[in-house]
């Protein structure tokens, strides 16, 4: 028999990656009352693992409403920055990224670039002193973008914790929700052998979120992601996006990422994997062939049907929403997304997201 429940909270989230830990921080810094109930020994999974390239990806430049929410998204996490490294560490780094597109891009988008003010373009003749040792090809473009950011996602999810903790939040760490339950006035979850109860929960469990007793109807799946990390003493100025990302970590080394594979939940690397990004690598910079592979590394990105984040209210509960599918930008867009909804479930104001993010439009196929 399970013990009786806990105090009644405000707000339960199911799962303290960067996702949830920002929210819980939102909502805890309006006055709610937050527990969150997180299944591993250490928070994170996709958060821990990402590359940390902080910067709207052009993937996104045909749904204007998203990648302008992107953008303001990049200016919250410059925001985060400001208000946690003084406090808490160190946990990014700026630096331009240079993105190479085809030329086929350029005749779709090169008016849309221009607007938008995404960056300048680069004469093949700057290339070398802007990219000193790379080898880039001529058919491609080149946009050079002065605003790119790398993050460190395990500093900024600790970072973000240890904020929550210190307003009041309620962390457990190895609780594993199994059972989400919509009661007449409340909600009734059960962890392991511990039972809880919320007046309103919050599912942000990454990849698992429409997991065994969780969000089920969103569909949300694992989508694998590997990388390596490479030590060198060769210096790398700038990110550079091409098929696909070489960019100056964090803490100094050269991160080659990622691949994007739908391997359900296997979450370690492969040969073929590692292999593509070390052939990338040393064919865009051919001094990293005496580089160190220091850390190989591979996690689960979650992904909606929609290829959107579905944030807000699931389809048919009036109690139960659901934040997750932040796909490979969720490192740069949890603190706008945690702002947004945090809006929405404490002011009823659900405008400020993106309607493409919305559970019930999405889920209705109509995205
Ligand atoms: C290889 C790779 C590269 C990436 N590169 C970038 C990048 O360059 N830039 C960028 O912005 N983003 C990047 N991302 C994406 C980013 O990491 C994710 O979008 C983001 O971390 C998702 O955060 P999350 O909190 O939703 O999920 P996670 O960090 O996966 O957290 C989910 C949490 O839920 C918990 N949980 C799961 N099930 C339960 C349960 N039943 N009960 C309780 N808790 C549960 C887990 O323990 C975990 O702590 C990358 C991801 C990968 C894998």
């Amino acid at each position: 028999m399970l013990p009786s429940p806990s105090s009644l909270h405000d707000f339960a989230l199911v799962g303290g990656g960067i996702v949830g830990a920002c929210l819980a921080e939102e909502l805890g810094r309006q006055g709610a009352s937050v527990l969150v109930l997180d299944a591993g020994d250490e928070p994170g999974h996709a958060s821990n693992r990402a590359a940390g390239v902080a910067a709207p990806s052009l993937r996104y430049l045909d749904d204007r409403e998203f990648f302008d929410w992107l953008r303001t998204a990049k200016a919250d996490l410059d925001a985060d920055v400001a208000r946690l490294e003084p406090q808490y560490g160190a946990f990014s780094v700026t630096r331009p990224i240079l993105r190479a597109l085809r030329e086929t891009d350029v005749d779709v988008y090169g008016e849309m670039l221009e607007e938008l003010a995404v960056g300048a373009w680069v004469e093949d003749t700057e290339l070398a002193s802007l990219a000193p040792g790379l080898n880039l090809p001529p058919s491609r473009r080149y946009l050079l973008d002065p605003n790119g950011m790398m993050v460190d996602g395990r500093r900024y999810l600790n970072a973000v914790r240890r904020r929550c903790v210190g307003q009041g939040v309620s962390w457990l760490q190895n609780a594993t929700v199994r059972e989400v339950r919509e009661e007449a006035t409340s909600i009734a979850l059960v962890a392991d052998d511990r039972a809880f109860q919320a007046d309103r929960v919050v599912i942000a469990a990454g990849a698992w979120s429409s997991g065994n007793g969780l969000a089920e109807s969103t569909g949300i799946r694992p989508q694998r992601g590997q990388m390596a990390v490479l030590r060198t003493e060769e210096t790398l100025s700038c990110i550079l996006s091409s098929a696909f990302y070489l960019a100056p970590g964090v803490g100094g080394d050269i991160i080659v990422g990622t691949t994007e594979e739908h391997a359900r939940f296997a979450d370690h690397v492969t040969t073929q994997g590692i292999d593509q990004l070390l052939r990338f690598a040393t064919t865009t910079m051919p001094r990293l062939e005496s580089s160190i592979p220091v850390e190989l590394r591979a996690g689960l990105r979650p992904m909606s049907p929609t290829g959107r984040p579905l944030v807000g209210a699931l389809p048919s509960h009036e109690r139960i929403f659901i934040s997750a599918g932040h796909a490979g930008h969720g490192l740069l867009s949890a603190r706008c997304t945690a702002k947004g909804l945090a809006e929405g479930l404490l002011r009823g104001n659900w405008e400020v997201l993106p309607h493409s993010m919305c559970p019930a439009h999405a889920l209705n196929g109509a995205a």
